[in-house]
């Protein structure tokens, strides 16, 4: 079926990486769950299939008002989380320098 669903390295679980507006990669659960606190599809203003955790656009996905779905963070269920330690592979970031909204009233 769907192509982007993986085996978590930790737990084998089916997951999928999804996108959020940060440009981070989030892990949800491979199905869909309506009991998860993540909202996984486009909004009316932004038509990117992006991973979103928040209660206002899920529970417009749930009532059909969105055409995305509602995923579990796979943090939330992974059978065999990270052990707790400073091992943390820091994947490269790269972030632009945001420009500085000046002040610029016209007149
Ligand atoms: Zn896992």
């Amino acid at each position: 079926m769907a192509l982007d669903i993986v085996l978590c390295r930790r737990c084998q679980a089916r997951i999928r990486w999804a996108f959020t507006p940060a440009g981070r990669r989030m892990p949800l659960d491979a199905d869909p769950d309506p009991e998860g606190n993540v909202y996984w599809g486009p909004t009316p203003e932004d038509p990117h299939r992006l991973a979103r955790v928040d209660r206002d656009l899920v529970a417009a996905a749930l009532t059909g008002q969105l055409s995305g779905d509602v995923y579990m963070p796979h943090h939330a269920t992974c059978g065999n989380p990270p052990p707790r330690g400073p091992r943390q592979p820091r994947p490269p970031k790269p972030t632009p320098p945001s420009p500085q909204l000046g002040l610029d009233l016209g007149q």
